[in-house]
């Protein structure tokens, strides 16, 4: 298979450092907020990647991460060394420890995790739970020379990391050029970060560890690596997060792993690009941070969220509309009206020629656009029903669309309610009665169809 690597900006065959077992990481959320449609793309970027790793027969150890620490406010202005801790601006506002912000954020990411169908980590790692680790990281870099010390933390030294820059392609002094920031006049060059930062005197944290350079936490590029490398190993194969990180928090990421390890950090690194809404960025505060839940409120399924995920191509930018999402939908739920309708037996085997097509579109940089594309091949070909269906759940597996679990149309229970009164009158020879309420069904959106034995089988017109 396939993929395209940020690092070296190609297209590459995948090929895994140990063939066993295939290590993958990607940065999870924050979990001091609802995490909302756009981040959950990121998300299912990745969910696809293990499915498509897996559908060619690896073995992978996938790690997430739960951010519950040192994700400072600064990072969404380009400094994530300045400003405010989130999750204790959470706990403030909201009243609550940040033990319990965190519990409460991340049970609903997992409620929305689960319903999108993204298959779960190996391990969900928490930061909070990774800072014996995180601290020993620091220790390694300073032993190297790597660190130093200013008023507020110990930060890392990017002028002495000769590579710093190859994943975001600019060199130490200009990636932060430009920025909405005042650097930090301590720091040695604009592109150093924060490993550990000290507690404000100022400050009255709710989250805080001692270490040898006194009470503070963890910066929030040092988690990852820390965790990453501790769950995974020195070099791990494939990498995953939203294309907004590339710039800043993985090649720092990289800095203090190849510093600390010496080895090379990440082989393939995956960056999924931004989900917009109307055509603008997604912005809570602009009322278009939708949550799936809106998503929900109107009548969506998640799935059709998941299938509007895969109608673009990962690398591509998805812009989220209404009318998107209703075409999602509907092409969703005739693909399970289609697989409901199928004959199918345990017996059949699945297409050579559909599934060697579709395999051909997923392994090539998990292209989804285009095995949706072949999706629709199959549903419209000659095909027998029995392999049609054989082929589809052989599909599903990579399309993470449950089709299985929907082949049991759930029909509302007042049309099941006429149907079965209709079923009386056509016993007891009330033909014009029977008529009229096939028609009501008819115009509710069913079609019954009478079968031999003397029963009926309701369907969802299409
Ligand atoms: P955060 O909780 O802000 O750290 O973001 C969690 C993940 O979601 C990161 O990998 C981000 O890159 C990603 N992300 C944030 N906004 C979007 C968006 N609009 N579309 C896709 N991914 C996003
Ligand atoms: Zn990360």
């Amino acid at each position: 298979m396939k993929l395209y690597n940020s690092l070296t900006r190609e297209v590459e065959e995948f090929k895994p450092l140990n063939p066993e077992v295939v290590t993958m990481y990607c940065c999870g959320p924050t979990v001091y907020l609802d995490a909302h449609i756009g981040n959950f793309r990121t998300y299912t970027t990745s969910d696809l990647v293990y499915r498509v790793l897996k559908f060619n027969n690896h073995t992978i150890r996938y790690i997430m991460n739960l951010t519950d620490v040192g994700h400072l406010t600064g990072d969404n202005s380009g400094d994530a060394d300045t400003g405010e801790d989130r999750m204790e601006k959470s706990s403030k506002k909201e009243g609550k420890t940040a033990a319990e912000i965190a519990k409460y954020y991340t049970d609903l990411f997992m409620k929305d995790y689960d319903k999108l169908n993204l298959t779960r980590p190996n391990k969900f790692t928490k930061a909070t739970e990774y800072i014996e680790q995180q601290i020993a990281l620091v220790e390694v870099l300073e032993k190297k020379g790597f660190t130093y010390q200013t008023s507020d933390g110990i930060y890392f030294d990017t002028s002495k990391f000769e590579s710093y820059g190859q994943l975001s392609g600019m060199k130490a002094d200009n990636v932060l050029e430009g920025a909405r920031v005042e650097i930090n006049p301590e720091k040695k060059n604009a592109t150093d970060f924060a490993l550990w930062k000290l507690s404000s005197p100022y400050e009255n944290r709710s989250q805080e560890w001692k270490s040898p350079w006194g009470t503070g936490f963890p910066g929030w590029h040092l988690e990852c690596s820390a965790m990453a490398l501790s769950e995974l190993g020195s070099t791990i194969d494939v990498h995953v997060g939203g294309e907004d990180l590339r710039m800043i928090h993985h090649q720092n990421e990289i800095a203090q792993s190849e510093c600390a390890t010496e080895k090379k950090f990440v082989r393939y690194w995956i960056h999924s690009a931004f989900m917009m809404v109307d055509g603008g960025r997604m912005s809570k505060s602009g009322g278009t941070g939708y949550l799936l839940s809106d998503l929900e409120k109107r009548g969506f399924d998640p799935m059709a969220l998941r299938y509007l995920y895969m109608t673009t191509h990962y690398r591509n930018q998805l812009n989220f509309t209404w009318e998107a999402i209703t075409s999602a939908q509907n092409a969703l739920k005739k693909i399970y009206d289609l697989a409901r309708s199928y004959k199918h037996d345990d017996q059949t085997k699945p297409s050579h020629d559909f599934v060697n097509k579709f395999a051909a579109s997923v392994s090539n940089d998990v292209n989804m656009p285009e095995a949706l594309a072949v999706v629709w091949e199959l549903l419209k070909s000659e095909t027998s029903e029995q392999e049609k269906f054989a082929t589809l759940m052989v599909m599903d597996e990579v399309l993470g669309l449950d089709i299985k679990g929907h082949l049991v149309y759930d029909t509302p229970q007042h049309i099941v309610d006429i149907a079965k009164t209709r079923q009386e009158y056509r016993k007891a020879g009330i033909w014009d009665k029977a008529d009229q309420l096939r028609k009501q069904i008819i115009e509710a959106g069913y079609d019954i169809e009478d079968i031999p034995s003397g029963t009926y089988r309701l369907k969802r017109k299409m």
